[in-house]
């Protein structure tokens, strides 16, 4: 069999050695506690729930759904941007559902990039940007986010060679997996130099309803000429613990919507109308539940921290996401660190290099298991781990 050079360009899967660390520790016997994956723990709200048994009994919704999404979806996406950020969408025009934001973040590229062209990912970074673009047949080129930059690119580092061959560039904040944020300003300079370049922005904002300590986490579409160059990606995923029901949507620039649609077309029909109902329910209804959500990621948070200060590791706390992103002692490379804490003590954390070449020497936590847990695991890394 041969496979093709687009798949033979993709990097190595980085998690291969944990997994079969991780397999092999469970063959063991071994109770592993797992801070790896990004994936929230707490169940989905039950009115969602009940939402989709009733969505799933109506007929009309046994057929094809619209490439689009329903009106009522995007209406429900349209208001949700206004009562949060003030944004006025145009939900004819100016919004679309996806099948999960990865679904959308990775078929964007194919709409945009052609082989030659370059894309400005960061890094670290959530990895489809990278490989998607290789599948499209264009070159990534890092943005290193530094933590002396508080893990912001520096645009104006960016050689104008690279930047000049640029089609599109991709942000992500509140950050995965940095847990940095940026604020409407850098949003500004961002639009700017887009503008200047002739640059698409995607802003990939599945983060940003998982803050605390009474930050607000702004919108691409906020700043002025950001509907304009740039789209954002959004998820039901992290708000709503809806991981598992694939739904999520881009806003912004027509012009861009359209053509990813154009791709989207000729690749899927659409998300479940049942699922697109209960996402609507979800979107339309109370706060209570996500204020909930976000005090048990402050405590997790707040648990972690104190008992990686313990440990000699200091890190900034985040006001964001479910992540921390920690030095590794000195004397480990990421990998090691992660297979250590996974060999001596049946602790799963992911090595930073798995999220770029810049992730060397970090290694990235998330705070999806309850605090029992999360001491549990701290307290067998300090007993089981010399550092
Ligand atoms: C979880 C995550 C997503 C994907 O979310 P889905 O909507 O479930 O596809 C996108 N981007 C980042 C950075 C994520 O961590």
């Amino acid at each position: 069999m041969r496979i093709s050079e687009r798949l033979n360009r993709i990097p190595p899967y980085l998690f291969a050695e944990i997994d079969r660390k991780k397999a092999e520790a469970i063959k063991k016997g071994v109770d592993v506690i797992s801070l790896g994956i990004g994936d929230p723990d707490l169940p989905t709200p039950d009115y969602i729930i009940e939402s989709l048994y009733r969505g799933a009994k109506n007929p009309e919704n046994h057929r094809y759904p619209s490439y689009e999404g329903s009106l009522r979806f995007r209406e429900a996406v349209a208001h949700w941007y206004k009562k949060r950020y003030d944004v006025d969408l145009d939900p004819e025009t100016e919004i679309m559902a996806l099948i999960g934001s990865k679904e959308g973040i990775a078929h964007v590229f194919f709409a945009f990039v052609d082989p030659g062209d370059y894309t400005l990912i960061p890094d670290p970074a959530y990895p489809v940007y990278k490989t998607a673009t290789i599948f499209a047949g264009g070159t990534p080129v890092a943005m290193p986010l530094k933590a002396e930059n508080n893990f912001l690119p520096d645009l104006e580092g960016i050689p104008q060679d690279v930047v000049q061959k640029a089609k599109l560039m991709f942000l992500n904040y509140p950050n995965n997996p940095t847990a940095a944020t940026a604020d409407l300003e850098f949003f500004s300079r961002a639009v700017e130099f887009a503008r200047k370049h002739e640059l698409i922005i995607c802003h990939d904002s599945a983060y940003m309803e998982i803050t605390f300590d009474g930050y607000k986490a702004p919108s691409l579409m906020q700043v002025p000429g950001g509907k304009e160059v740039g789209i954002e990606f959004g998820s039901l995923s992290k708000p709503f613990n809806m991981t598992g029901w694939r739904i999520g949507y881009a806003v912004g620039s027509k012009e861009i919507i359209s053509k990813l649609a154009v791709i989207k077309t000729n690749i899927d029909s659409g998300q479940f109308n049942a699922i697109q109902e209960a996402a609507v329910t979800a979107l339309e209804g109370p706060d209570s539940h996500i204020h909930e959500m976000n005090r048990i990621y402050k405590e997790r948070r707040d648990v972690a921290i104190r008992h990686l200060k313990e440990l000699g590791i200091q890190v900034r706390p985040s006001n964001a996401t479910f992540y921390i992103w920690a030095p590794v002692p000195e004397g480990y490379t990421s990998t090691e660190f992660a297979a250590t804490l996974l060999e001596k003590a049946g602790v799963i954390v992911s090595p930073g290099n798995a999220y770029g070449d810049e992730g060397e020497g970090y290694f990235r936590i998330a705070l999806t298991v309850d605090k029992q847990r999360i001491t549990e695991a701290f307290e067998r890394i300090k007993e089981k781990v010399e550092f």
